[in-house]
């Protein structure tokens, strides 16, 4: 916790400089938006780049030769190469950016259009059989169509270790084999908050398998350096990261594999959307998501410490590693909990009227049973202590 209390002391007045430039978030103050992970408010940057661009020269992209259209044109290529430098792409002349809707879109497009065309009968991918559903169903959506084809192929379960939630790279070793092609991850667990230490699974997965990485979590809160996790697909949603709905990206790097060019007539872009992403991007390399990081981490440590204080509340994931240098498995924005008498649903209503939004159900995570339904706390750079203070003060009177 003392790396947290001085977490606070330098990056007050910084924060508090970022939170202004949310106009929905000074327009409440007496609401508290706490459901980040599930889409996120935009800054000021944001909607007057919205503006900009379908006030001063909104057209189609690829299509028309007059200067609107060029423009556009120009604005989704250079979004393209702002995305690669975004995930510090150490060879942006080798990787390409797809414009998707969101996480979801992104990785069925990988399963569906890529991933059949890699895979040979007796192939394996590993898959996280806990995570949210959208990094789980392309997978099995892929085998299937390839066993309509007579194409066998076997969707492994990526080992977690039980508590944190987090995965087991040792057990991982074991379960790659010569066979294992593909292996999809999570970068932080949307329930249970923790960040999954992919970096550690390069080695245990060896050289030629590849790796795919849904950063819909980490994408806006921590800086993801795709040379650093050596993965081969990074794809997030823009919406949870500041830009507006409608918007995401896969990033595909040409090292192991084909090429991704997914297949079809694409139709037009959201062009209003990729502006808001590249705004995006821009705003939070200029916020710096290093301290976005911190200060998230900071809060989410702090409700942690907060709840297992309280004997009635059961907190999801890692219980440890709270401060943000912590060597164990960290918390990012994300805190999940439930009560031992009160439905989480009936949770949720209560905390709403004290004017905290937060998201109460099973929230979309693969293999839930309809009592696994749990509140989760998401955070972003616009919360504060007081809000997660009060948060607290409220749990604890229950
Ligand atoms: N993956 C994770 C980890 C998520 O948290 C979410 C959304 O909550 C998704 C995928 C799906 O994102 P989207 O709904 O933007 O497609």
């Amino acid at each position: 916790m003392i790396e947290v209390e001085r977490s606070w002391e330098d990056l007050t007045d910084w924060q508090r400089s970022l939170r202004e430039q949310f106009p929905i978030i000074t327009a409440h103050p007496d609401l508290a938006y706490l459901d980040s992970a599930a889409t996120s408010q935009k800054p000021r940057a944001v909607l007057e780049a919205v503006r900009e661009y379908l006030v001063g020269g909104n057209a189609n992209a690829g299509r028309g030769t007059y200067p609107w259209a060029n423009a556009t044109t120009a604005m989704v290529e250079r979004a393209r190469e702002r995305v690669k430098a975004f995930l510090g792409d150490p060879e942006p002349g080798r990787s390409s950016v797809h414009f998707v809707s969101g996480t979801t879109e992104g990785l069925r497009r990988i399963a569906l259009d890529w991933l059949t065309e890699l895979l040979d009968d007796g192939d394996e991918i590993v898959a996280p059989f806990a995570d949210h559903q959208a990094n789980l169903s392309p997978w099995l959506e892929a085998r299937d169509a390839l066993a309509r084809r007579g194409v066998g192929v076997r969707v492994v379960e990526m080992p977690r270790q039980a508590g944190s939630g987090d995965y087991d790279t040792e057990a991982l070793a074991g379960v790659v084999g010569p066979r294992t092609r593909f292996v999809a991850l999570t970068h932080v667990h949307h329930v249970y908050g923790g960040d999954m230490n992919v970096h550690r699974v390069r080695e245990a997965v060896g050289p030629d398998a590849v790796v795919c990485l849904d950063a819909a979590q980490s994408v806006g809160h921590l800086p993801v350096s795709v040379a650093e996790l050596d993965v081969d697909f990074v794809v997030f949603s823009g919406h949870k990261a500041l830009a507006l709905p409608g918007t995401g990206a896969v990033w595909a790097r040409r090292a192991r594999g084909p090429r991704f060019s997914p297949s079809g007539w694409d139709g037009t872009p959201n062009t209003v959307g990729i502006a808001s992403l590249a705004t995006a991007l821009d705003w939070l390399d200029a916020a710096g998501l290093e301290r976005i990081d911190r200060w998230c981490a900071g809060l989410a440590a702090r409700l942690t410490e907060g709840l297992l204080e309280l004997a009635a509340f059961e907190v999801l994931g890692c219980q440890l590693s709270l401060a943000g240098d912590s060597p164990v498995q960290r918390r990012a924005s994300i805190v999940a909990f439930r009560h031992e008498r009160i439905d989480s649903g009936d949770l949720g209503f209560v905390l709403y009227s004290h004017g905290f939004m937060v998201r109460s159900d099973s929230h979309c995570q693969a293999g839930a049973e309809p009592g696994d339904g749990s509140v989760r706390v998401s955070l972003h750079v616009y919360n504060t202590v007081e809000e997660v203070d009060g948060l607290l003060a409220v749990l604890r009177e229950l």
